[in-house]
C-alpha cells in the first residue's frame, strides 16, 4: 500500500478536517509481532504533539492497568482506528474511520496479535460492525473476520471511562486480567489452548 511503510501511514491526506487538525499522523507503537493489540479510538492533543497513542490521562489509566494485569506498556501493540487527531477532540466521523480503515486493517494483519483489544465504543462498534453496549459487553471475547483471516476481539471500556466513573475501574481492570490471559508473558499459564 503506497501510504504505509511497514505498520506505519506516511504522508496520508484523505481526511481534509483531519490533515487540517492534526500536527502529525499518530501511528502505533509497540512490539511488531505483539500478543496483544490494543486499539482507541483517536489520538488527542497529547497524543498529537508527542506523537504517540494514549500518552495523555488516559495513557496513564492504561498504563497502570497493564502494570495491574501484570502486563507491560512495551509488551503490548497500541494504536488508533483513526490516526489524526479529530479538531476540538470530537469522535471521529465515519468517514473518518472509513479512510483510516485500511491501515488498521493493514496493521492487525502484520501484527497477527492473539487478541486485538478495543478501548471504548468507537473501536468496538468500528470492528464488531454493530451497535456495542461497553460496559455491559467488557471482558468478553468475539470471534471476527479482518481482511479475510479470522481474529479474535475483547471490548474492554475506555481508559477515560474509570476518571468519569470510579465504578468502571473495576470493569476496565477485569477486561486487561482477561487479555493478559493471552499472552504467556504474565505468568507462563496461556489462555490459547482454549481456543
Ligand atoms: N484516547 C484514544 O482513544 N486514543 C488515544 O490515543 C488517546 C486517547
Amino acid at each position: 500500500m503506497e501510504q504505509m511503510d511497514g505498520l506505519d501511514v506516511v504522508g496520508c491526506e484523505r481526511c481534509d478536517d483531519l490533515c487540517d487538525s492534526r500536527s502529525r499522523i499518530v501511528n502505533g507503537v509497540g512490539p511488531a509481532d505483539a500478543d496483544l493489540l490494543f486499539v482507541g479510538e483517536a489520538p488527542g492533543a497529547n497524543e498529537d504533539e508527542q506523537g504517540e497513542p494514549f500518552v495523555g490521562r488516559s495513557g496513564d489509566v492504561l498504563d497502570d492497568g497493564l502494570r495491574e494485569a501484570g502486563l507491560d506498556r512495551g509488551d503490548v501493540r497500541i494504536t488508533n482506528c483513526v490516526r489524526c487527531r479529530p479538531p476540538d477532540n470530537r469522535d471521529p466521523r465515519k468517514g473518518e474511520l472509513t479512510n483510516c480503515r485500511d491501515y488498521l486493517e493493514t496493521e492487525i494483519d502484520r501484527v497477527n496479535p492473539e487478541v486485538v483489544v478495543t478501548l471504548g465504543k468507537v473501536p468496538a462498534e468500528h470492528l464488531l460492525e454493530r451497535d456495542v453496549a461497553v460496559t455491559g459487553e467488557a471482558g468478553e471475547v468475539f470471534d471476527i473476520t479482518v481482511a479475510g483471516q479470522p481474529r479474535r476481539v475483547l471490548v474492554s471500556v475506555h481508559p477515560a471511562a474509570t476518571l468519569y466513573d470510579p465504578s468502571q475501574k473495576e470493569t476496565f481492570e477485569a477486561a486487561l486480567a482477561t487479555a493478559a490471559e493471552f499472552t504467556d508473558a504474565q505468568s507462563g499459564q496461556s489462555r490459547l489452548g482454549e481456543f
